[in-house]
């Protein structure tokens, strides 16, 4: 068989590294979004301080008077959230209110009882991992249902599964002597706090994508607690990795 003409060789090289150079070239092309540039620039700590302070215009009357519109067209290219939230179902408690952020800045996993579960996360793993967010927040709040529906054992359907896996948190709660059940609202609330600190845990446990990245320093993670009466948020300084608690 005859072999290909040196002419041939060379022509076919130099159409490769044009290809490759073209590449190369087009990939850095579009110039980095200016949102991609400050979630990468953005610490865990600065993550939380920006949840705070979104915190604290929501709960005085603050609130960023947003161009939702314009915010849709912003981000339509590409989201760059800076972090990402475990909270419950309830209507009273969505982060995006709670915290002051806008279309694009916030992953947010919702289910009765802020409990974490496999898609949970997973779906955290790609909000950090994949998706470059900086710090997990998991928040409870005042007067659950889902957590007294635990309190009182409640089946119903498929909620019976789903308040299966607050029940560790209420059998968590030293017994003081007083009811263990929905009518003891300060019971209700220990419980509520030990939920969080159990998802916080089980997120360092179960998932390994994230314990990496928590022990590498790259994202942060806090639990804390909203108060329907006041909106606002209260972080557990003992749940903290890598961030600092608000002093509150
Ligand atoms: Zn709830």
């Amino acid at each position: 068989m005859k072999s290909p003409s040196p002419l041939l060789v060379f022509s076919l090289s130099a159409a490769v590294a044009t290809a490759v150079l073209t590449a190369v070239t087009h990939a850095a092309d579009p110039a980095p979004s200016p949102l991609a540039a400050a979630q990468k620039a953005t610490t865990p700590q600065q993550a939380l301080d920006r949840l705070v302070a979104g915190n604290t215009r929501f709960t005085t009357g603050a609130t960023t008077k947003r161009d939702f519109g314009a915010e849709v067209r912003n981000s339509a290219p590409g989201q760059y959230p800076i972090a990402s939230f475990v909270a419950c179902l309830d209507s009273r408690t969505s982060p995006d209110y709670i915290f002051d952020l806008g279309v694009g800045q916030a992953f947010v996993a919702r289910v009765a009882g802020n409990f974490v579960n496999e898609d949970i996360l997973g779906s955290l793993e790609f909000a950090h991992k994949a998706a470059g967010a900086k710090l997990i927040v998991v928040f409870g709040h005042s007067a659950c249902g889902a957590v007294k529906g635990a309190c009182d054992d409640v089946k119903l359907g498929n909620l019976t599964a789903a308040l299966a896996k607050i029940r560790p948190a209420v059998a968590a709660v030293k017994d003081d002597g007083t009811p263990r059940n929905s009518k003891n609202s300060a019971f209700v609330e220990h419980v509520a706090a030990a939920n969080v600190r159990l998802a916080v845990q089980q997120i360092r446990e179960k998932s390994p994508v994230l314990r990496e990245m928590l022990d590498a320093g790259q994202i942060g993670l806090i639990g804390g607690m909203y108060d329907l009466n006041t909106g606002k948020v209260t972080f557990y300084p003992d749940t903290a990795v890598n961030v600092k608690a608000p002093a509150q």
